[in-house]
């Protein structure tokens, strides 16, 4: 069966090859085991249900919370001379009604839609009397409370799908999905081990750079004028930024598109298809922006301001580069970012979604000032199986540093936190360390601590980046709640027995470009 499944990708597709992962997907889906494919974007997930879809007998259906894409894939099916169609609330009931009927006739080799179909009793009737050949849930990780984008009505489905007398083999597929997410999912659609195809995170065309320190406009005022023609997305974390950034870089005569929420539904479609057939160049956006889009030539992803948590920030960057050429992936991180996504978190009315929420920012926080290699940095946070190697492009990896051994530094600052409790965070700590006469220090009392401005040589914000540092490293933690409250680690105390050493990358000379970390 696997060979007929080349014929079809070679006769279909005019592809010689399979990507990773699609071979073993593929084969677990016709030997009709659950499957769980983990892929990147671009990694070619799609063809791991339509290969078996044209394979097995019957109609497969194709769950995906994405409304503007299935039409497009239906369009690419329909000029490979695959009959498809998608049924979802963009059409007329009338014409609902008859995408079923053809459907009960068994018209259709793929039905697209979306979760709440399943809500629908004429649906359900008509799956119940058709010969199924597949069921795939696309953007799995939407079907997972751990997942970053969870939909309640996409997980209700596999309790309705129980009641299916003639249920079919499923396969789940996703670009997301942390460990927790993966067990998640097994579980949920009853998938056994060696069915779960993971080829990992890994982007190698990417290249991720965190900037800090930089007047915002003026970088990206800089980075448009340095590749005029080239594709990209730049994401705001408001809708306010995204119509204050475009209005001032109209005024400086780029043509850069606006999406966010709060425009019409046309001005959005328009703008989308202006950005997908190369009208306009940029598009500033809101995370509303990008579920669905495929444009692959995208090169480059800035984020104006940083994320909430690493799922979105790796989904979103991901968007470059999905053709394979490189993509480049830019963070500018500035610290009042981190009070605007605690300020959206603190929205959520559940304490312990808040909790986890908090941890995830942390995380974020931590990639902003990790000295380690970004790819790895990310790749680990997602409990990748392979052992990365440093990227040697990342910001991290290209920085033309020199390593310093901050150990005692690092003992003076630990040695401080341990003194103030483990009940302030990175500021206040800072304004001890350096012998600050601020009214909080008095009204604690901190300027009776022996560590009272021992490191009085430094600046406080360079100890306060320095400070962060140390957290992203895992010397220190800023425990569970909404605000951060610096207590030690077990690596901390190895630390402070000097059992391990603190080396840090010090820019020898700041350049313009890159404004990290500069201790002294
Ligand atoms: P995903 O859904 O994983 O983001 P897609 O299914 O949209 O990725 O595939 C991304 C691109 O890769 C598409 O343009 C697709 O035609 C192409 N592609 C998929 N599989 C192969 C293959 N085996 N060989 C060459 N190109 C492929
Ligand atoms: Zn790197």
């Amino acid at each position: 069966m696997i060979k007929q499944a080349k014929e079809l990708l070679q006769q279909y597709y005019g592809f010689s090859s399979f990507r990773p992962g699609q071979e073993e997907a593929i084969s677990h889906v016709l030997e009709r085991k659950n499957t769980l494919a983990v892929m990147p974007t671009g990694g070619g997930k799609s063809l791991c249900y339509q290969i078996p879809g044209l394979t097995l007998p019957g109609t497969a259906i194709i769950i995906s919370p994405l409304i503007s894409l299935m039409k497009d894939q239906v369009d690419a099916l329909l000029s490979y001379g695959v009959a498809a169609t998608y049924i979802n609330s963009s059409l007329s009931s009338e014409e609902q009604r008859n995408r079923i009927q053809d459907m009960e006739n068994g018209r259709y080799s793929f039905v697209y839609v979306a979760p709440e179909r399943f809500d629908s009793p004429a649906f359900m009737t008509a799956i119940q009397g058709i010969q199924l050949a597949l069921i795939a849930f696309d953007e799995a990780h939407c079907i997972s409370q751990w997942g970053h984008d969870f939909r309640p009505s996409y997980r209700s489905i596999v309790s309705t799908l129980q009641k299916v007398p003639n249920l079919p083999v499923l396969m789940a597929l996703t670009a997301t999905a942390t460990q927790e997410v993966i067990r998640d999912i097994k579980q949920l659609i009853e998938v056994d081990d060696e069915a779960v195809v993971n080829t990992g995170f890994a982007r190698e065309n990417l290249s991720f750079r965190i900037m800090k320190g930089r007047d915002k406009r003026e970088f990206v005022t800089e980075y448009l004028e340095s590749r005029p023609q080239e594709a990209g997305i730049i994401y705001t974390a408001t809708r306010k930024d995204a119509d204050q950034l475009q209005s001032f870089l109209s005024k400086k005569g780029y043509a850069a598109g606006k999406y966010h929420a709060g425009m019409s539904e046309d001005q959005r479609k328009k703008v989308q298809t202006d950005f997908v057939q190369d009208e306009i160049t940029t598009i500033i956006a809101t995370n509303a922006f990008g579920m669905g889009i495929d444009k692959s030539n995208v090169r480059y992803v800035i984020h104006y301001s940083m994320p909430m948590n690493i799922e979105s920030y790796y989904q979103e960057a991901g968007r470059a580069g999905r053709d394979g050429e490189p993509g480049d992936c830019v963070l500018l991180f500035s610290s009042q970012d981190i009070n605007l996504q605690r300020f959206l978190i603190d929205q959520s009315p559940s304490e312990e979604k808040k909790k986890e929420e908090y941890a995830k920012l942390q995380a974020m926080v931590n990639y902003c000032h990790t000295h380690t290699c970004l790819q790895k940095f990310i790749l680990e946070y997602f409990d990748d199986p392979v052992p990365p190697e440093p990227c040697g492009k990342c910001s991290n990896c290209m920085h033309a540093g020199e390593e310093r051994d901050m150990t005692k530094e690092a003992q003076m600052v630990l040695s401080c936190v341990k003194r103030m409790g483990g009940k302030f965070g990175a500021g206040l700590t800072a304004k001890v360390l350096r012998g600050s006469s601020d009214q909080k220090v008095r009204q604690f009392r901190f300027q009776d601590l022996s560590t009272y401005g021992i490191l009085s040589r430094y600046t406080e914000k360079e100890l306060t980046r320095f400070i962060h540092f140390l957290t992203a490293e895992g010397y220190l933690t800023p425990g569970q709640g909404r605000y951060p409250a610096l207590q030690l680690t077990k690596d901390s105390l190895s630390v402070l027995k000097n059992e391990t050493s603190v080396v840090m990358l010090v820019e020898a000379t700041t350049t313009k470009q890159e404004t990290n970390y500069n201790l002294e």
